[in-house]
């Protein structure tokens, strides 16, 4: 693992949150990207070398609307940057964590994208995400 890529925050609202994180982190949501397959709208903003996603649920079934029905708005997924998502995920595996993708899927951002699930990590959900080559 490189290091944190981002973090990955539900929120009810991204057009709201994002006003409220660009006070915070004083600087411009500069991408909002919806991920078709995963039922979100996702708003990101610059810290430093790491990010802040924020996640609103798109469609009513959709993950992000499950966690905040059940815990509420507030931090989701922490997500660690990998260069071979393939090897991380069959490290990962052998060491016996539980993995919620059986084969790397495209997320947001340009990114390879897996997820580990929250019991195998002391209730945090993991993502491992690798950037895809643009050329
Ligand atoms: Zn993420």
């Amino acid at each position: 693992m490189n290091k944190i890529e981002h973090i990955g925050i539900a929120v009810n609202d991204l057009q709201q949150a994002g006003n409220i994180y660009e006070k915070l982190l004083n600087t411009a949501v500069y991408k909002i990207e919806e991920v078709l397959s995963e039922g979100v709208k996702t708003a990101f903003l610059g810290v430093g070398t790491n990010k802040i996603e924020l996640l609103e649920a798109s469609t009513p079934d959709s993950p992000i609307a499950k966690f905040i029905a059940k815990k509420g708005e507030g931090v989701h997924h922490i997500a660690f940057e990998v260069s071979d998502i393939r090897a991380e995920m069959q490290r990962l595996k052998d060491e016996g964590f539980v993995l919620l993708n059986g084969e790397p899927k495209l997320g947001a951002d340009n990114k390879l994208v897996c997820f580990v699930h929250p019991k195998s990590a002391n209730g945090v959900l993991i993502e491992l995400c690798q950037e895809v080559n643009r050329d």
